[in-house]
């Protein structure tokens, strides 16, 4: 009835694609936070990398994941916008947290640094409701006892810094919703499991785990099997 292709049947119909990660090619399909597409736009960022297009919305999701992506990719955004978004999602309802919400391990202080400068870009327009700190540094142990006091929803340190607060529990993490762990394949050969090992003991059973690596290194499956239960394995340099 509707015409002339009636004797032709529609083998050929063609394919609707299902929802899949490519139909998300601008920030504002991830149903971000306004604030933080300001600062994206800001940023003069018009389209996400591809880790960024499959890795946002299954952290937004809660899913635990291992992201393997070349250098340059993008893999810090792919991160530090979930974190963002779920804190300030979580700060609609109620209005202070006590302790920290994500907790991102970093191989290095100079990674840490570039990695804070990232979440502090990012949360321009919401300063007063994401709280960024960064323990890598050289300040003393009394001085960062004093900030994590003031109840950072971020803190980003190495695995020795991290520990190093464990004990007198300045840094409680009873609470910690989201683990990053970006250049995990370098946080093991940096000689930190023992303190990797501490550290696992310390965070909460349904911590949501998220490692970024550049590489296949089997440093990576050994942190996966260590953070992870059942994570979605993002392979994205064949496709780059
Ligand atoms: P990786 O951690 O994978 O090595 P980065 O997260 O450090 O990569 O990002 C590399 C560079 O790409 C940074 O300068 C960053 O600002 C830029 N960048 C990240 N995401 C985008 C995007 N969606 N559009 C344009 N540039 C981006
Ligand atoms: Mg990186």
């Amino acid at each position: 009835a509707d015409g002339a292709g009636d004797q032709n049947l529609p083998q050929e119909l063609p394919i609707e694609p299902s929802v899949s990660p490519q139909t998300v090619d601008s920030f504002e399909n991830f149903g971000l936070d306004p604030r933080l597409l300001q600062a994206v736009a800001k940023e003069g960022l018009h389209k996400p990398t591809d880790v960024q297009t499959q890795a946002i919305p299954l952290a937004l999701e809660g899913r635990d994941i291992l992201a393997h992506a070349k250098t340059g990719s993008g893999k810090t955004l792919a991160f530090i916008l979930p974190i963002i978004e779920k804190i300030l999602q979580k700060k609609q309802s109620l209005q202070t947290t006590a302790s920290v919400y994500a907790l991102v391990l970093v191989p290095t202080k100079e990674l840490a640094e570039q990695i804070t400068r990232v979440f502090t870009t990012f949360t321009a327009y919401c300063t007063k409701h994401v709280r960024v700190l960064n323990l890598a540094t050289k300040a003393s142990d009394i001085v960062q006892r004093s900030l994590l006091a003031e109840h950072p929803d971020i803190v980003i340190a190495t695995p020795a810094r991290t520990c190093a607060h464990l004990p007198e529990a300045s840094l409680d993490l009873s609470a910690l919703s989201m683990l990053v762990v970006d250049e995990a394949d370098l946080v093991l050969s940096f000689g930190h499991e023992k303190d990797v090992q501490t550290l696992v003991l310390a965070l909460p059973d349904n911590v949501q785990s998220i490692l970024m690596s550049a590489t296949l290194r089997s440093e990576v499956d050994a942190l996966k099997d260590l953070f992870c239960k059942d994570p979605i394995v993002l392979h994205l340099n064949e496709t780059q």
